[in-house]
């Protein structure tokens, strides 16, 4: 059975991942659904406006990538108790 507390810790950790000072978020693949990291920001600090799939090659904007965990997913019907 899916423990809730530990699934809402999981999108509390996907908010607070860092690669030095270097935030970065894990979202799926708006085209094959592949899970990946990519970069908040760009190297010149700007936040990014592109992202790109290292399993398909495809390019698009964050909207294109939406959040792995993503705030409140534990709430979602494939964790709801079915008894
Ligand atoms: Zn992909």
């Amino acid at each position: 059975m899916a423990n809730k507390e530990l699934l809402r810790e999981q999108s509390n950790i996907a908010y607070n991942l860092f690669v030095g000072d270097d935030r970065v978020l894990l979202v799926d693949c708006g085209n094959c659904g592949a899970t990946s990291f990519q970069h908040y920001c760009t190297p010149e600090g700007d936040i990014s406006e592109n992202y790109v799939c290292p399993f398909c090659g495809f390019e698009g904007d964050p909207s294109d990538f939406p959040d792995h965990f993503y705030e409140g997913f534990e709430e979602s019907g494939e964790f709801q108790d079915n008894d």
